[in-house]
């Protein structure tokens, strides 16, 4: 391709700013043209009847209010049919602004890929852009202009249910996934058809809720906020996310959605967020039950005041802006400027040329049904899958294999598979378009494998009335594999849990099985860490499976049977206790630090239990075996202008290729702060072949070792360092020292 010149690119940011100018004279000229309530309408959202229950009848209100001008947003209407239907109202309005349709496309539309958890377990950024991708391209040709996704809430406390919408406890991998997730939403730009804006969530600190109950309040240091909380925000900003939703949560005392720190002062001000936010469900409204308005009228000014653009549910500024703007309380130029920031991606979206760009029913009937869209939704799956424990190589199954049992609440199940925030489409059957567990093993074995089932028990309650026929099940089968864990709707939004166990006799029908000597293999499904120590300690093979979406079955038989060479790794630590939680890696160090396991008195550590997890963050097995060697470092002092090239060589020594996620770890040995125990700062995913090795090589670099120190001042203090390479945060292969001078 011919090399762009200087002038040509001069050209291109040119027509680009002035298309820009034309939009924002657009927007003013409209502005001028709207009046106070047709304003304020621009700045609610509401939502419509989810299509998933069926056919709906537009109430009459609502269809009085758009056509009056009076919503700017509805949510949860899905489909070319309903979104039609609602733009037609708005095209009857005075000025004909066509409404917004957001929806929760969390981790697919119609074609469902794995939880966005799961997904970050591929450490593969190529493949977490793709599944975006997809679903955006599905969304989009079905009447969505606008995903409430990503979530990139770090994620310390699996109790909080929502740890499976974000990617884990890591800002490192999580800023990298976020960016990713963003780019894979909206593409090249917004406007694109199959582009569909993100709105990064939920600003700031959700997931830090005390307890791990969703909603709770949040209490950190500026500094924890800066270095652990935002950078993924920053990340999903940085990849031109069109939007961002605040949060139910207080932090530090004050709603987040009444937040002019979080809002104004970082986001819209250091961040220069050009795009809008919308509050979270409601969560204007909730600042009356917070204790921090006095009523909803309060609400309103206190969250326009803080910068929260878009009202969601709370139907707070509907009632009170104008009232607000008469008394002199909100400045029309504050309203103006949410209505701009709005109307704007209106425009982006190219929704004023047509408002009914993105409902077209050729489309989303190619859309929906694009077999390329299937085949993403089976790869990211088999890449999501965490292998836990192989011992004596009970996997792969072997193909020749005459029997196997198949047992367990999840063997059969279909929507189960989809996991928490999944699209429902009414006109789907489920239970043909998802490829279940059992039919995904049906599919892949041969003809001379006979396939046995049998239930077992139900995920929750304690009737152990199944497990007989289980038992002498398996006692037919040369292997027997598992299929248990929470029920899809055990982790997700208000779905806290204090008790991680496997929930009810599931453990106990493991041991059964077990006891029956077959070699067994465990699938746990799940949307969090679960806490399954028995399990973990006598049975010889655990796959994480978490919850896959469409591909489920295929993906799990492919790795099953050795089809797929799994390479997931945890991005959450997994307690052996909850109560270790929250239980991370990258902890401070302490004064008292437990040189070994049995150590307990007198250090930080309990004393009845180990300090160190079940699983650590960045662990997952795969059929092959790495080896690391020949670590190099270009050089061990640098000044903080120069960069260390780190080399190593990866060999794989298997038999069979694979993939491995190599991680780079770094310790700052004494700072002005005290530092992490280990920071992850750099990681690559590597296919080799069996008997194939290669030079891997990171760069370090002045950025990787700053921190806010106690002033909040990024920097990078001289000192010691050590940097390690890692199969886990806590399998460090290579380690060396270095002096940043
Ligand atoms: C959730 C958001 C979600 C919104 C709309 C809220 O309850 O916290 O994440 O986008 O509902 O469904």
């Amino acid at each position: 391709m011919k090399k762009l010149t200087t002038f040509t690119l001069l050209m291109i940011s040119f027509f680009a700013a002035a298309q820009q100018e034309t939009i924002d004279q657009k927007v003013n000229a409209l502005l001028k043209k709207m009046t106070i309530e047709e304003k304020i309408g621009q700045l609610n959202q509401y939502t419509g009847d989810n299509a998933a229950t069926g056919p709906i009848t537009i109430n009459s209100n609502k269809q009085a209010e758009i056509k009056a001008g009076l919503i700017g947003s509805m949510l949860n209407v899905v489909g070319t049919k309903y979104t039609r239907q609602y733009q037609e109202l708005a095209m009857q309005s005075r000025l004909k602004i066509p409404l917004l349709f957001g929806q929760d496309v969390i981790h697919g539309y119609k074609t469902t890929f794995p939880l966005p958890l799961a997904e970050a377990a591929s450490w593969d950024l190529p493949a977490i852009e793709l599944a975006a991708r997809v679903a955006a391209t599905e969304a989009s040709a079905s009447g969505i202009h606008w995903t409430f996704a990503p979530m990139v809430d770090i994620g310390r406390d699996p109790r909080w249910g929502r740890v499976m919408e974000g990617a884990g406890e890591d800002t490192y991998l999580g800023s990298k996934i976020a960016y990713a997730r963003v780019k894979g939403f909206q593409g090249n730009k917004l406007g694109d058809l199959n582009s569909v804006m993100a709105c990064v969530k939920h600003f700031a600190a959700y997931g830090a809720a005390v307890g791990g109950r969703d909603y709770n309040s949040v209490d950190m240091s500026e500094r924890m906020l800066w270095e652990t909380y935002l950078p993924p925000f920053k990340a999903a900003l940085d990849a031109g996310a069109a939007t961002f939703m605040n949060s139910f949560n207080d932090i530090n005392g004050i709603p987040a959605t009444g937040n002019a720190y979080l809002q104004r002062d970082i986001l819209k001000g250091k961040w220069n967020f050009q795009g809008f936010v919308v509050s979270d469900w409601g969560s204007i409204g909730e600042m009356v039950a917070h204790g921090y308005s006095k009523d909803l009228k309060a609400a309103a000014l206190s969250a326009i005041t803080a910068g929260s653009d878009m009202d969601m549910e709370s139907n707070a500024y509907r009632y009170n802006l104008a009232e607000l703007v008469k008394e002199g309380k909100v400045s029309i130029a504050l309203i103006d400027d949410a209505v701009k920031r709005i109307l704007r991606k209106k425009y982006e979206l190219g929704l004023f040329d047509d408002p009914y760009k993105y409902s077209d029913d050729k489309r989303a009937e190619k859309a929906l049904n694009n077999p390329e869209h299937r085949k993403a939704a089976l790869e990211v799956a088999q890449k999501s899958i965490v292998l836990l424990k192989n011992d004596n190589q009970t996997l792969p199954i072997s193909k020749s294999v005459k029997t196997i049992a198949f047992i367990g609440p999840m063997v059969k199940e279909y929507k189960e598979n989809m996991g928490f925030w999944s699209v429902e489409l009414p006109e789907v059957d489920y239970s043909k378009w998802i490829v279940s567990q059992w039919d995904g093993l049906q599919n892949k074995v041969g003809k001379n494998t006979k396939l046995l089932y049998a239930k077992g028990c139900e995920v929750e309650g304690d009737n152990k009335a199944g497990f007989a026929e289980a038992v002498a099940t398996a006692k037919q089968a040369d292997v027997v594999v598992l299929s248990i864990g929470e029920k899809r709707d055990m982790s997700g939004e208000a779905k806290s849990r204090s008790n991680l166990h496997l929930p009810g006799v599931q453990e106990d029908l493991v041991k059964a099985i077990q006891a029956t000597g077959k070699p067994v293999v465990v699938l746990i499904n799940a949307g969090r860490p679960l806490v399954f120590n028995w399990t973990a300690d006598n049975v010889p093979a655990i796959v994480y499976t978490w919850w896959l979406g469409t591909e489920a079955g295929n993906a799990i038989a492919d790795v099953l049977f050795g089809d797929y060479n799994p390479s997931g790794k945890l991005p959450m630590t997994f307690p052996r206790e909850v109560g270790q939680i929250p239980i991370y890696y990258n902890h401070y160090s302490t004064g008292r630090p437990a040189k070994n396991e049995s150590e307990t008195n007198y250090v930080s550590a309990y004393i009845d239990l180990k300090n160190s997890p079940k699983y650590a963050f960045g662990h997952g097995l795969s059929y092959t075996k790495f080896n690391y060697s020949n670590l190099k470092l270009s050089s061990t002092k640098i000044k903080s202008n120069e960069t260390i090239k780190v080399s190593f060589q990866l060999s794989n020594v298997g038999k069979v290729a694979g993939e491995e996620v190599v991680q780079l770890y770094l310790k700052d040995k004494f700072g002005s702060v005290v530092r992490p125990v280990l920071e992850l700062k750099d990681f690559q995913k590597i296919k080799l072949n069996a008997g194939e090795s290669k030079t891997i090589e990171f760069t370090i670099d002045k950025e990787k070792l700053s921190f806010y120190n106690s002033k909040l001042e990024w920097i990078a203090e001289p000192g010691d360092f050590e940097v390690m390479i890692g199969a886990s945060s806590a399998d460090i292969k290579l380690k060396s020292d270095f002096e940043l001078q």
